[in-house]
């Protein structure tokens, strides 16, 4: 009986017509995926991206070199020098993050008291060398620009939190 029945299926093309039913019953409902990378899904705001290091509104370098970012770093990703400037200020002369070692924790950006390393919410850093994965201070200056309105908006939503 088994085999009988096994055989009118195969016979019936059961199977390849339940297969093409279930197929035209999802053509018409709402779609779940999207078309990356020109429609791209939502983002939490504490998301852990690529870093950024960010300026005060008066475009002033919030990072004051206390270096606990470094000093927290489970990698050893972030390397810092520092020295006073004229007026007296603490400044990094030297910021680089390796982002081949970075895992990603967040720790820098927690220990941070002023908000001044930030994991943004660009994920679309793919390179071709290690080499591009070699941050420096300008590099990381650079992405708190472009990406400071929506940092803040994050970090804004995420306050009641902290
Ligand atoms: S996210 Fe973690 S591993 Fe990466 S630089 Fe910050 S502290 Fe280091
Ligand atoms: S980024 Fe923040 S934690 Fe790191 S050295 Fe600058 S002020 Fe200190």
């Amino acid at each position: 009986m088994t085999v009988l029945n096994r055989t009118a299926k195969s016979f019936l093309l059961q199977e390849l017509l339940s297969g093409m039913w279930l197929t035209l019953k999802y053509v018409f409902r709402p779609k779940v995926t999207i078309n990356y990378p020109y429609e791209k899904g939502p983002l939490s705001p504490r998301f852990r991206g690529e870093h950024v290091l960010r300026r005060y509104p008066n475009g002033e370098e919030r990072c004051i070199a206390c270096k606990l970012c470094e000093a927290v770093c489970p990698a050893l990703a972030i390397t810092i020098e520092a020295e006073p400037r004229a007026d007296g200020s603490r400044r990094t002369t030297r910021y680089d993050i390796d982002m081949t070692k970075c895992i990603y924790c967040g720790l820098c950006q927690e220990a941070c008291p002023v908000d001044a390393v930030v994991e943004g919410p660009n994920f679309e850093f793919a390179t071709e060398t290690r080499e591009e994965l070699f941050y420096n201070k300008e590099r990381l200056l650079a992405n708190g620009d472009r990406w400071e309105a929506e940092i803040a908006a994050n970090l804004q939503s995420d306050s009641p939190y902290r």
